[in-house]
């Protein structure tokens, strides 16, 4: 599996401030998206691009273009946080939805909600989530989308664990994983420690 820890001192200094239990929720939201934008850079490091004619007020020269569709796909509800980091960046890009939540009498994730669109063969999927906790939600959304067609899938997400990065590694060994931070472990209510809290309520302030 591919894995890249985004150790850039920006990153690690807004990785700070989300952790930290009293930044409020609107300073939450702007560190969280600053940094979701630099785990995109590094996600969409490789992606192919079409050279392209450009006329620039001088002359004609070359540019680029992505090669194929980019898919974002933010799992309900605190994958919502990372898109508005992301989306300045990829404006044209598709936002696909699924929506996956505990079932508290099997403790298997249970899927509530999918959005997908019928280009995911085409495209380049990011699929978004906060946190990596215990990869239930990640791999069952990727799951969902490899059955819909996906073929390339990358993961971001800001907080993961060794729980969840092995759930992925032995769900989905093709799927990179672009993290900020790989820390220590789950506590028995399957929060990530040291963590940052709930990354949903810290986001929408609930
Ligand atoms: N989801 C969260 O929001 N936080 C955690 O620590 C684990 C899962």
């Amino acid at each position: 599996m591919q894995l890249v820890v985004v150790q850039h001192p920006l990153a690690q200094c807004h990785l700070a401030a989300i952790r930290a239990a009293d930044t409020p929720a609107h300073e939450f939201r702007r560190h969280i998206n600053l940094l979701a934008r630099m785990l995109f850079l590094e996600a969409t490091r490789e992606l192919p691009v079409q050279e392209i004619s450009v006329r620039t007020p001088l002359t004609q020269t070359h540019g680029a273009q992505l090669a194929r569709p980019l898919v974002c796909v933010p799992i309900l509800r605190a994958g919502l946080g990372l898109l508005d980091g992301i989306l300045p960046l990829v404006p044209e890009a598709t936002i696909a939805h699924v929506g996956i939540k505990r079932n508290e009498e099997t403790a298997l994730p249970q899927a509530y909600y999918a959005n997908l669109p019928d280009n995911l063969a085409a495209a380049d999927v990011f699929v978004l989530d906060p946190m990596l906790a215990t990869g239930g939600s990640a791999c069952e959304a990727v799951r969902q989308l490899k059955e819909a067609g996906a073929l390339r899938i990358t993961m971001v997400c800001v907080v993961s664990c060794p729980e969840g990065l092995a759930a992925m590694e032995s769900a989905h060994p093709d799927v990179a994983i672009i993290t900020a931070a790989i820390d220590d472990g789950l506590n028995d209510k399957c929060y990530i420690v040291p963590g940052l809290g709930d990354a949903g309520d810290r986001y929408f302030g609930t």
